[in-house]
């Protein structure tokens, strides 16, 4: 055998680099299904399932000889390693060709297998990112500090996505202004339900297959309905564009009880796994500006979050690892209460958003960030713990994109490497953007009290917590003037709440 090629389960393009050249006489494509990867962190059954489920509609698809070892095979040895291990002894290819993967610990596998059994190792450029590792590197070399919106910018102008000549489509890199309203208090206008893919006999294999393996995991798969294969994402995609994206700026930040969908795209385990490539989403949505089938304030919103967050992320995940992972500016030690595994609180955003999160695998990104991030934030949750928790709850959970979000973006644990200040909030930011407090047993404006919203007791404990280090922090000025303004007498009847708040979970 020539070359052995690797397939990882977040690598499900048949366009991808991995296929260059390939010769189906002399080489063979390689993946494997292992109970480790499940495990690791104790991952959504949805989350297990979607990856097992597009893998397998991958290799039913493939014209090439393939080298698949199921989770079910009773030699597997259920871990990555120890199957391509075995693969290497048994095959002895002259190569093993791979696409970078999305993982550092997954990297470091492969170049150690391969080392271990003589074979070199290529490794080949992940066309799916219109940026690569080394393009980051350059842009983010002798910069104190990324910003996402110089990077964003700088990537509008080299893809020429939504640019007129050297200018921004509709004269603007910002419409912040038109977006990120709430709804009236009657709730979102009629939402149409996104399009959604009942389970084939493959996917329906897959589901047992997991109830059967993995019976304690969180998370339920009643509702599992995600696009498994690229025809099925490619028609969410246009689902999302025809239907949605017309107000999905307005209503990117909105909440609302029991819609977990509202105006989102459902895509993002899509383009994880690969079975969505990066241009054409974006291509998709920049016709629908230039057909005016979308206001540019919607497209311009999602294309940010695509061409900017979404390889944002990616250069910071390899620009600082390893050892990102252990970040905690903040020293942050308390352990993830356990109602983030089923849900049981009275906090109703927080019931609300990790209800969802275990019938789904889904929250959107004001859930994540301003829900369940902002009070582990607030609490003082330990980084990793709560990271781990966002890598084995989400459908799109791979840990390229899940950890700059966690330990940057929502726990400010990077002390600030890729944002400038820490998302903070009170609960009425929770009140503003949802209906969340008005079916809650606390009060968003109370932070002492019988009925003071832990979010708000929470935040003012925070900044009074904090207040030497933010005070060095840029942007945060007005958050502790106003926090200065309380008497001692306030102040420290806020410590005592939190402290009471924080004993009760400890309890
Ligand atoms: P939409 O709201 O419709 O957005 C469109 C697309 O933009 C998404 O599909 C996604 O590919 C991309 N996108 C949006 N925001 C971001 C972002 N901040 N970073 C990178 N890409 C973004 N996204 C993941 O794909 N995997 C994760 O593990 C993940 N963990 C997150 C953890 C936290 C704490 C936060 C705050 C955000 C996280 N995100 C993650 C980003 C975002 O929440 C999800 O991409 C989004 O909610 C997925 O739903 P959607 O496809 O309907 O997205
Ligand atoms: Fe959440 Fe506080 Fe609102 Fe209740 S009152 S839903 S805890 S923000």
């Amino acid at each position: 055998m020539r070359n052995l090629v690797v397939v990882l389960g977040d690598q499900l393009d048949r366009e991808s680099a991995a296929f260059d050249g390939f010769d189906r006489s002399s080489d063979r494509v390689w993946m494997a299904e292992a109970a480790g990867e499940s495990t690791y962190v104790w991952s959504h059954k949805a989350r297990i399932a979607i990856f097992l489920a597009a893998m397998r509609h991958f290799r039913d698809g493939l014209d090439v000889p393939v080298e698949y070892r199921r989770l079910n095979d009773a030699e597997n040895t259920g871990t990555l390693e120890g199957e391509l291990r075995a693969s290497l002894a048994r095959l002895q290819p002259q190569a093993v060709v791979v696409v970078e993967p999305g993982e550092y610990r997954i990297e470091q596998m492969l170049r150690r297998v391969a080392g271990e059994a003589g074979v070199p190792l290529e490794i080949r450029p992940d066309r799916h990112f219109l940026c690569s590792k080394g393009e980051f590197a350059e842009h983010a070399k002798g910069k104190k500090k990324l910003l996402l919106e110089f990077f964003y910018r700088w990537m509008r102008q080299r893809s020429g996505v939504l640019m007129e000549g050297s200018k921004p489509a509709g004269g603007d890199w910002n419409f912040d202004t038109e977006n990120r309203k709430s709804f009236p208090k009657t709730g979102p206008a009629f939402l149409r339900a996104p399009v959604t893919f009942a389970p084939d006999e493959t996917t329906a294999e897959v589901l047992r297959l997991v109830e059967e393996r993995f019976p304690q995991h969180p998370g339920r798969l009643a509702h599992f309905d995600w696009p498994v294969t690229r025809a099925q994402a490619l028609q969410a995609l246009e689902d999302f564009v025809r239907h949605r994206l017309p107000l999905f700026g307005q209503f990117q930040d909105a909440m609302w009880t029991r819609e977990p969908y509202l105006y989102h795209s459902r895509i993002s385990a899509g383009l994880n796994l690969k079975l969505l490539r990066t241009r054409e989403v974006l291509e998709a949505a920049e016709n629908a500006y230039r057909q005016g089938h979308a206001p540019i304030a919607s497209v311009e919103g999602f294309v940010r979050q695509i061409l900017g967050w979404r390889e944002y992320v990616r250069g910071v995940y390899w620009q600082f690892m390893p050892g990102y992972e252990e970040s905690n500016a903040l020293e942050a030690h308390e352990p993830l209460p356990g109602f983030y595994w089923d849900g049981e609180t009275e906090m109703n955003c927080l019931r609300e958003a990790i209800g969802q999160t275990l019938d789904y695998g889904y929250a959107q990104h004001i859930q994540r960030l301003m829900v369940t991030g902002l009070y582990a934030l607030l609490l003082g949750v330990e980084p990793r713990q709560i990271h781990e928790w966002y890598l084995a709850v989400y459908i799109d959970a791979v840990e390229w994109v899940e950890m700059p979000n966690v330990i940057g973006m929502s726990q400010f644990a990077d002390g600030g490497k890729m944002s400038t200040k820490p998302y903070i909030a009170s609960g009425k930011y929770v009140q503003r953007m949802s209906n969340y407090c008005a079916g809650c047993r606390y009060d968003p404006a109370k932070a002492t009290g019988a009925e003071a919203c832990p979010f708000t007791t929470l935040y003012w404990d925070f900044l009074d917590r904090h207040e030497a280090f933010l005070a060095g922090v840029p942007r945060m000025e007005m958050q502790l003037r106003n926090l200065r303004k309380m008497s001692e007498g306030e102040r420290a009847a806020i410590r005592a709440q939190a402290l009471r708040h924080v004993e009760s979970l400890r309890a």
